[in-house]
């Protein structure tokens, strides 16, 4: 049997060789401006070389070879290659660390050759996330990491008219170390549930990029994805999940920060926004505990914080950051903050800290500094202007409440869900209605309900409030104790759809009626008319997706028997305001082809 050139042998100093290799990436087909004479091609292709000594080389194929070789080269496939010329690697294109690269052109001589389990599929270069954070961009690297988090796919098309899908997901490793990185294509639409439970995955080839001051990757189509490989690394990284990992303070490369936001600047920034903030505590609250509708156990704490543009601003921590000694928090220190999610609550504002966002204590920099000394020289005793709400409606007086997250699609809704508090959120979002429920175990749904329309009673008199309780058939309430004049009010399941999901929402009287531009007595006139009931559904029907609704949403824990879990109500809608959605979608837009840039 012959035996073939190691790969990691090849130089400028050999040149007669002949390799064995799979190859483990082939590129597409692309063309340049035409060179030389006539009859030669302006095609090239390239590939990556694997053999059995694990040392992998890029190799270009021109002329020729191109165009004999570009239909015959399969990736995966292993096969005998010779008489290319050895050049220096080109860094800018070749991320192979090999020192030199192939190139082959007329003289090639290219066989196919059996495949050989002792070449690997896929050879990776890993390099740390944290080491990610010094390499000179742009740059392409291996990476071995857990899926900490992951985002819905999304599609969408980018500026020169191409459809993408796109995934986001989020990596860490034992540097502590974690970075967002987009998924495309057939990857991106995986189902989730290979996204799930913190899988330990190796990306190959994946391309670094600045954005909004922090880092992301981007893996492209020609890269490759791998779960559970077999490298040491998998074993090591699962290792360290299983015994700290999963309660590590991650320190995220790609939180979007411009550097230093001040708190008066946070008052006009266009939201959603993420923020790095530097802040004095005046005041936290205890830590909160509860467990999410899934079972987790979640742990937020709230706490105020204020710089010297004398405005404050709530701010909620999650887990270990939450969990922190409440005399950690004593005594007014300075913050360093970074990736805190803004976001519009109850005509206010408020941030939450993200999962991979990072707290630094006294930090040791000059806006901290001059911060300290606005405080000691009579910012303590100024009286500070709030961004953030406190209290909310009716209740008066009580703790503030600060936003769980933005949901900005029924998606995102669903997982704001599970962190949500007894005291609730309230989330604003555009939606168009699929379906209302009619039938329950095929028995039909009552719509709506009579309700008392007496004055409420209460002890000492009657209030100017309605009663509106249910009465029964005979138009008795209970609460009245007597016969009463009545009103119907509807009460419906509505099943809202978006682009990233479907959720059955309970919807009451005020914002059911604008969801089925009817009235709750025209809906009773048409089912009690000659129509009857099906004149009254197909009412109903003629609303679905006709037009988007902006809702609001109230997502708050309940009890129910004995039971925790989160509660999503319906509580206001209305039509969408086309010109102010339209720039925020354009935001949106602008935002996400900032990365594929
Ligand atoms: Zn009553």
């Amino acid at each position: 049997m012959a035996t073939f050139f190691p790969i990691s042998e090849i130089s400028s100093y050999h040149s007669k060789w002949v390799i064995r290799a799979r190859v483990t990436e082939k590129s597409a087909l692309r063309t340049f401006a035409a060179r030389g004479g006539q009859g030669s091609s302006n095609s090239v292709f390239s590939a990556s070389l694997l053999d059995e000594s694990g040392s992998e080389i890029r190799a270009s194929f021109f002329g020729m070879a191109c165009d004999k070789y570009f239909g015959i080269i399969e990736q995966g496939k292993v096969y005998t290659l010779a008489n290319g010329n050895v050049k220096i690697a080109n860094r800018q294109y070749n991320r192979c660390s090999h020192r030199y690269e192939l190139v082959f052109d007329r003289d090639a001589v290219i066989e196919a050759s059996t495949d050989d389990a002792k070449i690997k599929t896929v050879s990776y270069e890993i390099v740390s996330l944290k080491a990610v954070q010094s390499r000179a961009l742009p740059c392409s690297v291996d990476l071995c990491g857990v899926i900490v988090n992951f985002r819905q796919p999304l599609a969408f098309t980018s500026k020169a008219g191409r459809e993408l899908v796109k995934r986001e997901i989020t990596l860490a490793d034992d540097t502590k170390t974690s970075m967002s990185i987009a998924l495309w294509g057939e990857r991106a639409k995986m189902e989730d549930k290979h996204f799930e439970g913190n899988p330990v995955v190796c990306l190959k080839g994946v391309s670094l990029n600045e954005f909004q001051g922090g880092r992301s990757g981007s893996l492209s189509e020609s890269g490759a994805m791998q779960f559970q490989a077999e490298v040491p690394e998998v074993k090591k990284l699962q290792q360290w999940w299983a015994a700290d990992g999963a309660n590590a303070d991650l320190t995220s490369l790609s939180l979007g920060s411009d550097g230093l936001t001040d708190l008066k600047t946070v008052q006009t920034k266009d939201l959603p926004c993420t923020v790095e903030l530097c802040g004095i505590v005046t005041s936290f609250k205890d830590i909160f505990s509860f467990t999410s509708k899934e079972g987790r156990e979640l742990v937020k704490r709230e706490i105020i914080i204020a710089d010297h543009t004398a405005m404050s601003f709530s701010v909620t921590l999650w887990g270990n950051k939450a969990k922190k000694e409440n005399s950690a928090f004593e005594g007014n220190p300075v913050l360093g903050l970074k990736g805190v999610r803004v976001q519009e609550w109850n005509g206010g504002r408020s941030g939450s800290m993200l999962e991979v966002g990072s707290i630094v204590f006294q930090p040791a920099t000059p806006d901290a500094q001059k911060i300290q000394q606005w405080w000691t020289e009579g910012g303590s005793t100024q009286s500070l202007t709030a961004i953030s709400v406190e209290g909310g409606g009716g209740g008066g007086g009580g703790g503030f409440r600060a936003a769980t997250g933005t949901a900005s699609n029924l998606a995102e809704l669903r997982d704001a869900a599970e962190t949500v508090t007894a005291q609730g959120d309230v989330f604003t979002l555009v939606t168009r209605l699929a379906l209302v429920q009619m039938k329950k175990r095929d028995e039909v749904q009552p719509l709506y309900y009579l309700a008392c329309q007496e004055p409420r009673n209460f002890a000492g008199g009657t209030s100017t409030l309605t009663c509106n309780k249910r009465v029964d058939s005979s138009g008795y309430c209970a609460a009245c104790g007597r016969v009463v004049k009545t009103a119907p009010r509807l009460n419906l399941r509505c099943r809202f759809s978006d682009y990233s999901d479907g959720l059955w929402l309970t919807t009451f009287h005020e914002a059911a009626q604008k969801v089925l531009q009817t009235s709750a007595d025209e809906a009773q006139a048409l089912e009690t008319g000659e129509g009857g009931r099906d004149a009254l559904e197909a009412a109903v029907r003629k609303q679905y997706f006709t037009q988007p609704m902006q809702l609001s949403v109230r997502a708050k824990l309940d009890t129910y028997n004995g039971e925790t879990r989160s509660n999503i109500t319906c509580i206001d809608a209305r039509p969408v305001q086309r010109g102010s959605h339209a720039r925020e979608m354009l935001k949106g837009i602008r935002e996400m082809l900032a990365v594929v840039a």
